[in-house]
């Protein structure tokens, strides 16, 4: 049996487990995915520690993302984004991947939106970066908007062709644009948007990395503009499928894995 896992602190309620075990189980995998809760200066401890007890592959939740960086072989664009989410013990040395961008990727591909043209990138965080360099790889000229303009302009710098901005010069941003992903965490704990409602537009797919609630307000205006929208458990079930498609060498059985995720949102 291969044993899969995740690192965080806390670890509390993840939807991780039930969302892998549905994947194992619609393709008769032998394995298990178990929670694990270091202490939070035990990044590297825990990925030593998992390798010496030959667990398959870990993903890596807050507050760790960037301290296993120091930890594995990171790929080209976990390097870039400064954060790994995914770490693969199959090879000698264990591996480290960020699959929250492909997570963002494939989830508007899923809903037909063509990632050409420009994307506005709302938030300069963890899941900022990692959308804007997921974006950037598709070929989409990126415009990244942020509360503290500076992280924009930071972030713009690192990410080729992107811009940096203000969060006013949204609706100037979004008039020709393709695709807006919000990666702030407005509209989780409230039901406000990041984004005036006026400057949606029906041209636009929409992806909102919140998932709880899945139902947002930017998601609402967005529909109500005409908008493709998409909501963040989309975003985290291709998280999710990237890392078990690493991980077992198999096409993962996407339509189990959405429906254990949903039944727990
Ligand atoms: P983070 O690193 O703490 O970044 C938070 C971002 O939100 C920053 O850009 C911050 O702007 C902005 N922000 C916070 N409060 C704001 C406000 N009141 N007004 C405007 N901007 C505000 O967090 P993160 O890890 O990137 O996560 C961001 C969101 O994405 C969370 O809701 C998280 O659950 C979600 N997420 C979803 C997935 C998924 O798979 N669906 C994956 C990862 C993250 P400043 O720089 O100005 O502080």
């Amino acid at each position: 049996m291969d044993v899969y896992g995740l690192i965080g602190n806390p670890v509390g309620h993840s939807l991780s487990p039930p969302m892998h075990e549905a994947g194992y189980e619609a393709l008769d995998v032998d394995a298990r995915y178990v929670t694990f809760e270091p202490p939070k200066d035990g990044a590297a401890a825990a990925v030593e520690g998992a390798a010496d007890l030959g667990v398959a592959g870990l993903n890596v939740t807050i507050p760790f993302k960037q301290d296993v960086l120091a930890a594995v072989e990171p790929d080209s664009l976990a390097r870039r984004i400064g954060a790994v989410n995914t770490v693969d013990f199959s090879g000698g040395e264990p591996t480290g991947h960020n699959t929250d961008a492909v997570g963002a990727t494939r989830a508007l591909r899923a809903h037909d939106v063509a990632l050409s043209g420009t994307a506005v990138v709302v938030g300069a965080g963890g899941a900022g970066r990692a959308v804007a360099f997921g974006l950037a790889d598709e070929g989409m000229t990126v415009r990244v908007a942020n509360r503290t303009e500076s992280k924009a302009h930071d972030l713009a710098d690192e990410v080729r062709e992107a811009t940096g901005h203000s969060l006013d010069a949204l609706p100037e941003l979004l008039a020709d644009a393709d695709v807006l992903v919000n990666a702030t965490s407005v509209g989780m704990e409230s039901d406000e948007s990041p984004v005036p409602a006026d400057a949606l537009h029906g041209d636009l797919g929409v992806l909102d990395a919140v998932y709880r609630p899945l139902e947002t307000r930017l998601l609402r205006d967005a529909a109500d503009a005409g908008a493709t929208t998409v909501d963040g458990a989309w975003m985290l079930l291709y998280q999710g499928v990237e890392a078990f498609e690493r991980w077992t060498g198999r096409e993962a059985p996407v339509d189990a894995m959405n429906e254990a995720l949903r039944e727990r949102l």
